[in-house]
Formats: C-alpha cells, structure tokens, sequence
C-alpha cells in the first residue's frame, strides 16, 4: 500500500478525549476513527490488524475442531424471554415501528441462538461432540467506554460454542479450548494468565479468564509468582503475600485486561430449548455446553498497551499491519518504487512512503508511530553503497543491506 493512496492521515498530537494509550496511539496513526463513545471504525490499516488477529484466531478454532458459521446480529425477544434474559440491562434495543413491535435487540451473545438451532438438527450421541463459531460484531450498552478498544459499545467477537453428551466430555474440551486460548494470545503477542473468575451471567460454577497484565486493565487479579495459578479479585479472598493454594508460592496482586473467557454452561441452555439427544442406552438426555469468547478489539488494544513506547506503536509481527514500512527520501524514488514493487509482487507485505510533501523527519516519526517491524530507508546516501537501510522498530541501530538482497527481507 502506498501512503499517498491511503486517506487517512496521522496526527501529532493525541486526541483530547481518550485517556488511554491504545486509543491515543490508534486514533493518532489513523488505524481507528472514534465515531461516538465506545464505537470505533477500524480504518484501512487497523482492519488488516483485526484481520490478522481473526486468522490466528481461525487457525486455532479449527485445529480444535471448530466450524466457522455466522449467526443474525438482531436476536428476536423470544430468544431471551426462554432464558429470562431480555430483561438483562445490557443490550441495546433495535429501532424501527415493525421491530418494535416485534422486539429485537442487537445481539450481546448467542448462546439462545445457536441452541435453537442445533436442536433442529441433533438427535443422537451420534452426532455428538462438536463445535461452531462465529467472528461477529456485538453490542453491549456499557456504562462505562472510555479505554478505547478495551472496551466498546459495538465490538467483534469470536464466540465459540460446545455440545456434548457429558460433563465428562465438556471438561475434556474445554481443555483444549484453553491451550487454543494460550496459543492464540502467544501468537498475537500477549501472554495471558489463566485465571478462575466469577460466574458471570451466564452460570453458577466458576468460569475463566484470559489476562493480559496492565496498569489499564479494569480487573484485579491475584497471580502466584512460582506456578502461575491465579485467581480473580472478585471471587478470590487472596491478597498479596499469601501463599498460593496449589504450590504454596507467594500470590501476587496485578491489574489485567480480560483477554477472553470461557465458560462452562452445563445444561442451562439446553433446557431451555429442550435440546435433547438419545444417549447409548436408548434414553432422553439434554446436551452439555459450553461458550467460549475473545474480544478481537480488545486483543488489539491489549497489544497496543503492552506493545509501545514513547515514539508509538511496535507491533508484534504476526498482527502488524504490515512488515515493511519502506521510506524513500530524495534523489532515491526511482529505486524506491522498484523496490515497491519487487517486495510487493514477491508477496510481501509493504507499507510505502512516498508522499512527496512530507519531510524526513515527519516521516521517520510516522514509521515509528504506526509499528511495523521493519523500517527500510533509501536515500541518495544508501544508493552510494548500493544498498537500504534497514532498521527494527524495536532497535536503535540500522544495518545496511544490499540492493540485491532485498528479497531476503520476505524470508522472515
Ligand atoms: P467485561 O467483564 O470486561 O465487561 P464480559 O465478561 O462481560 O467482559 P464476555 O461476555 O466474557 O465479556 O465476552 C467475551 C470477551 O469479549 C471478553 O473476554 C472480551 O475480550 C470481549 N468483550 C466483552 N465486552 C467487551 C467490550 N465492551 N468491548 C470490547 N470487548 C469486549
Ligand atoms: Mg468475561
């Protein structure tokens, strides 16, 4: 992409309303437009982040055995009424004389969604375990979206949802569903702390959390130094310095954002849509489930807050909107735009500078405020050498690498 087609601009300074370094950084390197409180548009470069982070995301889910659908976002009140749930203050109800009358409400979750679905479509044990997913937009009228990504009235979701014909077997998945979790964070960048956590709306028995630790983050968290185990303010009578209860190592206690959270429904949901299967023996049984979310906004924000420094953003490569943000400066655009090219037609991913009324400086300082791993600089000076310089964002020193070798650069 070069940078004299992209429409958004950056700016200097960070936008007055936002508080929170992911908005701040985000607004200010045109990666998102905040169009009302906790509504975000995902502009050309923040959506090939999002993108980037559904792929992880979608690689994961499948490799757990996942099937990837897309369920309505306007949720018919009969759906909430059999769970007692369309009086819960969350969602936002949806406008227009006809819905009215009918009443929906923007979809907050899916769990009576997908039930009534799979219940047209399951008899047997046969057919059991499995699960599906989405990657959808969710509305939640939030009191309080202030912390840019972390936390939006509209947001994108994957919500991924189990049926099994026993506890047993849910337990067995939700296990995996966990390590597909840590995967998915670790790739993103993020090391999250699985956390046991409160049962929330959605069931009586614990529930868990993924936690990213950062001063930002709205959650209290107690974290054993030695094992790891940790548990969640509002259910834990921990504080720090206490021992932990499964190693005996000191507890210790941080702010988190809560990454994801997976919760076992047992049959809740079942029940209430008389999702029913015929077990071995011959005899009625209601399905076992379990839900599984992981905010794709907030994933970013996270990365942003943990992924920065003074100058901007440095994205981890796996969701960076593009590796090469390469800096042609005078006398050198001719084999600027060769190297474009070349780089862009051997399949790499290139974020090109080639504004013309834009100084050396203001563009160095806009490669270090969008992040991408790497920064390549062609000048008059490099072409004496025959060469570019290459810079990580992460680094201060720059190396200079042969014109000929660029095509190394796509090799990592
Ligand atoms: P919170 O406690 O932060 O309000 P929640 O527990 O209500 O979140 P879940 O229903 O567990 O949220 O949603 C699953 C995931 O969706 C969360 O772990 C988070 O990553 C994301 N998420 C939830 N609410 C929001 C929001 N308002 N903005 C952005 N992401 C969200
Ligand atoms: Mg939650």
């Amino acid at each position: 992409m070069k940078l004299s087609k992209l429409f958004t601009k950056t700016a200097k300074e960070n936008p007055k309303d936002e508080i929170s370094v992911n908005a701040q950084l985000l607004e200010r390197g045109g990666f998102i437009y905040k169009n009302s409180a906790g509504v975000y548009t995902f502009l050309p470069l923040g959506w090939r982040v999002i993108e980037k982070i559904a792929h992880i995301i979608r690689e994961e889910m499948n490799k757990i055995g996942g099937v990837e659908m897309l369920m309505p976002a306007l949720v018919e009140k009969r759906y909430l009424d059999a769970t007692k749930r369309w009086d819960v203050d969350i969602g936002f109800e949806a406008k227009g004389k006809e819905e009215k009358k009918a009443g929906f409400v923007l979809g907050w979750t899916h769990e009576e969604v997908l039930t009534e679905i799979v219940s047209k479509f399951i008899g047997s044990y046969k057919d059991l375990p499995f699960a599906a997913y989405q990657i959808q937009t969710k509305f939640r009228n939030e009191p309080r979206a202030k912390s840019g990504l972390l936390r939006g009235r509209e947001f994108m979701m994957k919500d991924l949802y189990s049926f099994h014909e026993s506890e047993e077997d849910l337990w067995k998945y939700y296990d995996e569903v966990k390590e597909a979790y840590l995967r998915i964070f670790h790739r993103c960048g993020l090391e999250a702390i699985y956390t046991v956590a409160a049962g929330g709306d959605f069931t009586a028995s614990n529930t868990h959390e993924f936690q990213v630790v950062a001063a930002v983050g709205e959650d209290t968290i107690f974290v054993c130094e030695k094992c790891g185990y940790a548990e969640n303010s509002e259910i834990s009578n921990l504080k720090t310095g206490d021992a932990c209860p499964k190693c005996g190592g000191e507890m210790i206690e941080k702010k988190a954002i809560e990454v994801g959270n997976i919760f076992p429904l047992g049959t809740k949901y079942s029940k209430a849509f008389n999702l029913q299967f015929v077990n071995e023996a011959g005899k009625k049984d209601y399905v076992v489930m379990g839900s599984y979310g992981i905010g794709l906004g907030r994933t970013m924000g996270s990365v942003v807050e943990v992924h920065h420094d003074d100058n901007g953003i440095i994205w981890p490569e796996s969701v960076a909107p593009f590796k090469i943000y390469l800096i042609a400066l005078d006398g050198a655009k001719k084999e600027a735009d060769e190297i474009y090219e070349k780089i862009l037609h051997g399949g790499g991913e290139i974020l090109y500078d080639d504004r013309d009324d834009k100084t050396a400086g203001e563009k160095f300082a806009d490669a270090d405020l969008i992040g991408c791993p790497l920064r390549l600089v062609i000048s008059a000076k490099t072409l004496q050498e025959k060469s570019v310089e290459v810079k990580s964002r992460q680094e201060r020193s720059a190396k200079l690498l042969p014109l000929t070798k660029v095509l190394d650069l796509l090799k990592y």
